[in-house]
């Protein structure tokens, strides 16, 4: 079983594991908001230049903010009591999140005994389905500089990442 494996793997690392004195203040004050996509674990951290400890990362399904409460309130957490003054909002091209087809999810969601009595476009936009990377990403940069909980003087940016060469592409500058 899939837990198993991951407690076996977990013993070996312990057994080599040297403790970090690590503050939970981010050593370069920048939270990324990024995607949950799993090409991405372990990874953009290095294509960013950031080690542990630098940065404070949230990952949700196509690094959106909507009225997603969660990612403001995590944010707001990262500004006032981490020292966070720099946000990144880190896209990636090939999001699943484009993909999303709400007739297929709501056919899924029905054969696993979930009714949500939502129409397949209401489903889409309750899931977040993304229709360009790039606008999405300068829509996520615009509603954290909207948005009323959080600070006027950060430093907000948006970048797209391809997927298939790590290259980072500067979309918005916040300076
Ligand atoms: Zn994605």
């Amino acid at each position: 079983m899939l837990l198993e494996q991951i407690l076996a793997a977990n013993v070996k690392f312990c057994a080599q594991y040297i403790p970090q004195q690590l503050s939970p203040n981010p050593r370069r004050r920048l939270a990324v908001l990024t995607c949950m996509d799993c090409r991405l674990s372990g990874i953009l951290e290095a294509a960013m230049g950031l080690d542990t400890g630098d940065a404070i990362f949230l990952k949700n399904a196509g690094n959106r903010v909507l009225n997603n409460e969660d990612v403001v309130r995590s944010l707001a957490a990262a500004v006032y009591e981490l020292g966070v003054d720099e946000i990144i909002v880190v896209g990636h091209t090939k999001c699943g999140m484009k993909n999303i087809e709400g007739t297929a999810i709501l056919q899924q969601m029905v054969k696993r005994g979930v009714v949500t009595g939502l129409k397949p476009a209401e489903i889409e936009e309750w899931l977040g389905k993304i229709q360009d990377e790039e606008t999405n990403i300068k829509e996520a940069v615009q509603q954290l500089q909207s948005s009323k909980w959080l600070p006027k003087d950060l430093s907000i940016h948006g970048l797209l990442l391809d997927i298939s060469t790590f290259r980072l592409k500067k979309v918005v500058s916040g300076y």
